[in-house]
């Protein structure tokens, strides 16, 4: 065989891995981070790492701390989660989103349902937008919440009465938790038998509350891919604050896009609007997973430190 032919043959085979480079090493890394994450099966230790992923502390082989879960719970001990909010606004202004595209165990969960075989619904741009919103709306809300717990605690020194979420409000009803922890207790020790259960008389209330919302996440991250990252998730809507200014972000150059196919965009899970941006896709959305770089084949995107 000519070995212009084998070329040829070697290159064709090799397509479809070329055209997928960055999500084959995305979702390595999201696999490798999966593992370190409950590094406990493999006998590795708690570490004192706050991270802005949506993993809760509380996951039985876990091995860092939940940077959100941090924030509620000094607020809840009326203290200032000066250490929350600096890592909020490191991973933000530094990474952006990243850690959501590359290492949140949650955002994996999300990625696998996009594989399901149903047609994948859009919604319009400024229904994306608006949707969007909600987020940050579940952070002032949970934010308010903490601080009237804390308030108590400050003038009674007691919380109990908050029942289950008296020391991290929104960890009650997060999906996250419920698939990386609850779940596993409830079924390892039953719904009553958890501390969860135990501690508090509405447990009832809670488990159908966790449970008829965690389902109501999975029907729509089947329909809509990442729905609960562009549109509910409270660690995404804050660190979604600081990725507007990051460092680390997807740059497009408008010369080298001369074709307007529009792949990039329509490639993207989230619906980001890209080629309406200038230079940087700075939309708070945007989670630097390279779908879009993947997708155009003028190489007129890439994710680069935007000095
Ligand atoms: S937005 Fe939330 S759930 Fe989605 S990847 Fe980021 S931290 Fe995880
Ligand atoms: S703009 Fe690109 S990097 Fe950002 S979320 Fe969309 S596909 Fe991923
Ligand atoms: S995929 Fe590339 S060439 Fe096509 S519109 Fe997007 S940036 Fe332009």
């Amino acid at each position: 065989m000519a070995t212009k032919e084998i070329k040829t043959k070697i290159t064709t085979a090799l397509r479809p891995i070329s055209e997928h480079r960055i999500k084959i090493i995305r979702v390595i890394v999201q696999i490798i981070s999966f593992g370190l994450l409950n590094g406990a099966i493999f006998g590795l230790g708690r570490v004192s790492v706050l991270l802005p992923i949506e993993f809760p502390t509380g996951a039985q082989f876990g091995t860092t701390w939940n940077a959100f879960e941090a924030l509620q719970y000094a607020m809840t001990f009326w203290i200032f989660p000066y250490l929350a909010i600096s890592i909020f606004a490191l991973f933000g202004t530094i990474f952006g989103k990243t850690t959501c595209g590359w290492v949140c165990p949650f955002g994996l969960f999300q990625d696998i349902f996009r594989i399901i075989p149903i047609k994948k619904k859009k919604v319009s741009k400024p229904t994306n937008k608006n949707l969007s919103r909600i987020g940050i709306g579940i952070v002032i809300f949970v934010l308010l919440m903490s601080f009237i717990i804390g308030l108590t605690y400050m003038r009674s020194g007691a919380k109990s009465a908050f029942g289950t979420g008296k020391d991290m409000p929104f960890s009650t009803i997060d999906p996250a938790s419920t698939l990386f922890a609850s779940l596993y207790y409830y079924l390892r020790w039953g719904i009553q038998g958890t501390t969860l259960g135990a501690e508090m008389g509405d447990w009832r209330f809670i488990f159908f509350l966790r449970i008829i919302i965690f389902i109501v996440v999975l029907v729509l991250i089947t329909l809509y891919p990442r729905a609960y990252c562009r549109w509910f998730c409270p660690t995404g809507a804050l660190l979604g604050i600081f990725s507007r200014f990051s460092l680390l972000g997807i740059r497009l150059n408008k010369n080298r896009c001369l074709s307007g196919c529009n792949d990039c965009e329509q490639a993207c899970p989230v619906q980001i609007p890209i080629l309406t941006f200038d230079r940087d896709v700075t939309d708070k959305m945007c989670t630097n997973c390279g779908d879009c770089i993947d997708a155009c084949k003028e190489g007129a995107l890439k994710l680069t430190f935007r000095f």
